[in-house]
């Protein structure tokens, strides 16, 4: 019998197009165990990374992108809070690998595949919302004409933290602003 996954334990939603199993990597910044539904492979790296790490590692870096719009997060990644190692996943972890990430394909290298065409589609539809006028007042960075690239990658973190299913205390303060905004649509 293989190793468990952490967030099929926690009943997170699956990433379309793959199936859910025993884990096959450690995510390289928060340590927990994923599955192929929960986790991805950045070849540029190279490193296994979990879905929570991946929508910690956008969010950071759209707060970076967005020139001071965003908090940076104090402790993205799962389960911060909880009785692992508090240097596992740290802030500067995922600071340092987000400064090499200033497109979505950045980090998920096989974006333009069709496994990812929901999360293209969602990501594009949630930047959209970020640009319009019912923006609120604590996202209004991410609605400046020069914050497309900002926008896209919360928009592709919101969208996969949507399809996840991962609780709001899962996400940074700005994601979390985005994700109630999104159901509140
Ligand atoms: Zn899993
Ligand atoms: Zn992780």
């Amino acid at each position: 019998m293989g190793a468990a996954c952490y967030l099929c334990e926690h009943q997170y939603g699956l990433i379309p197009g793959q199936s859910a199993g025993d884990a096959v990597g450690a995510c390289k910044l928060c340590g927990v165990l994923a599955c192929l539904a929960h986790g991805m492979r950045d070849k540029s790296r190279p490193a296994y990374v979990c879905g929570c790490c991946v929508v910690g590692l956008l969010t950071v870096a759209a707060g970076k992108t967005s020139g001071g719009a965003g908090d940076s997060p104090a402790g993205p990644g799962p389960g911060a809070g909880d009785d692992r190692d508090p240097t596992e996943g740290t802030p500067s972890g995922f600071a340092i690998w987000a400064q090499g990430i200033e497109d979505v394909e950045d980090l998920i290298g096989d974006l333009a595949e069709e496994r990812w065409t929901w999360l293209r589609h969602d990501a594009t539809y949630l930047s959209e919302l970020l640009a319009g006028p019912d923006t609120p007042a604590s996202l209004k960075a991410y609605a400046r004409p020069g914050a497309a690239r900002a926008r896209a990658l919360m928009g592709a973190a919101a969208a996969l933290a949507t399809q996840l299913n991962l609780p709001e205390s899962e996400l940074a303060p700005a994601l979390q602003h985005v994700v109630q905004e999104v159901r509140r649509v």
